[in-house]
């Protein structure tokens, strides 16, 4: 374990500045509280840190490795590039980190029922995925729209014994699947836990989900120290609610040195409704129990989002990142739809490796600044899933002739 003397932020109300925090109906206040406790009962609770670790090993398959992308590198011509493999994660994407920490916490409380949103659906497989092992009845919501363009993992969710609630509301993506969920919370709050998906939500969510998931920042950081005996230069990360992302960077937030860029998702280009990038347009407002930037019309009502890739296309993004992006620490730039989809054939056919879209505008962004960079630098991407789930709708965008 890497000796991290970490900011101490979120304070006692979950705040991270002036973001974060507990906005929800006066019903959720005591669950929230009573969670938030036994969470942080279990965060010091050796046993409970023993029973993660094993499942993290033994079930999810961690460590990931910290692969060294050697045509990328050469293709590229400047800094040197390892990508942090949480793609080859039992279920494809980092998503399980958060979602076996979570259930380890539900069994504790004594919950028998899980509800989750999705909206690649890469976390409702994860939250199935751990309810069919511990045989808890499962319940996800999912956008209509994204039951759509996502059918093989709702496919999957369904072979694994969940229930999968399309929400025909607004947008029918995300934050309408987050309300239907945040609603039956409401209703059946005794028996129920709400796995959330990313850092994200009212405190303690976002903190909890950057500590479940802050192991991808901690193995990197070993990993990079074993390979290279020193630091990396530059970290790179997706940004959709920002747990992929905070969970590289964590563990790396005092080394002065170490750079860290979140990516966003820039979809059509930064004109209102065409992208999902919070920091390009957005402002600030308060959103399913957090504030943070959202992207909102002049009446504080949310705007739609655009993106290909599903799991980045939500208005708001976690207060931590909101934070250290008002901080200066962290920078926060965007991938269009077009930058992803050249990154993502680029990716398979250099390495060998098909990343998920989300991933992809990390590898776009890294395709940018990687040859500006000096040969001896070192980045670090962070593969956040693979893209057996994008196939079919990359197959539709791009033609699949490609040169070299
Ligand atoms: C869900 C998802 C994301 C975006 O969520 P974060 O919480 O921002 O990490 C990114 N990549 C993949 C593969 C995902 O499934």
């Amino acid at each position: 374990m890497s000796i991290v003397a970490s900011p101490t932020l979120p304070d006692a109300h979950g705040r991270f500045g002036q973001f974060g925090g507990r906005y929800v109906p006066e019903t959720l206040m005591h669950p929230l509280q009573e969670l938030e406790a036994e969470y942080f009962r279990a965060q010091h609770d050796p046993e409970f840190q023993r029973e993660l670790s094993y499942y993290l090993r033994e079930f999810c398959g961690r460590p990931t490795p910290l692969y060294f992308a050697e045509r990328l590198t050469r293709e590229l011509g400047g800094a040197k590039i390892y990508l942090k493999r949480e793609d080859l994660l039992h279920t494809g994407a980092h998503k399980i980190n958060n979602a076996i920490g979570q259930i380890l916490l539900a069994k504790r409380m004594g919950k028998t029922r899980i509800i989750a949103e999705t909206g690649a659906g890469q976390h409702g497989v994860a939250t199935a995925t751990v309810s069919a092992m511990f045989g808890m009845k499962c319940v996800i919501y999912m956008g209509a729209v994204d039951c759509e363009r996502q059918m093989l993992n709702v496919y999957r969710m369904k072979m694994l014994g969940a229930e999968v609630v399309p929400v025909h509301a607004g947008q029918k993506t995300l934050k309408e699947a987050v309300n239907e969920a945040m609603r039956d919370w409401v209703t059946n709050i005794r028996g129920t836990h709400y796995i959330l998906g990313t850092a994200y939500g009212a405190h303690p969510y976002p903190v909890m989900v950057r500590n479940f998931q802050r192991v991808i920042g901690d193995e990197a950081r070993r990993q990079i120290l074993e390979k290279e005996e020193r630091l990396p230069d530059l970290l790179i990360a997706c940004v959709g609610g920002g747990s992929n992302a905070i969970g590289l960077f964590y563990p790396f937030l005092n080394d002065a040195s170490v750079k860290m860029t979140g990516v966003e998702a820039g979809g059509l280009g930064i004109r209102p409704e065409q992208h999902a990038a919070r920091f390009q347009g957005g402002s600030l407002g308060v959103l399913q129990g957090t504030r943070s930037y959202i992207l909102q019309d002049e009446f504080g009502q949310i705007q739609s989002t655009h993106s290909v890739s599903a799991g980045l296309d939500y208005a708001a993004v976690g207060p931590e990142h909101a934070w250290l992006r008002d901080a200066g620490r962290v920078g926060y730039t965007y991938a269009t739809d077009d930058q992803a989809l050249e990154a993502f054939m680029k990716l398979a056919q250099l390495e060998g490796i098909i990343p998920a879209l989300e991933s992809a505008h990390a590898v776009a962004e890294c395709i940018v600044c990687a040859p500006t960079m000096s040969k001896d630098a070192l980045i670090i991407v962070n593969l956040s899933g693979r893209g057996d789930k994008d196939v079919a709708q990359v197959a539709a965008k791009v033609k699949l002739q490609m040169p070299e």
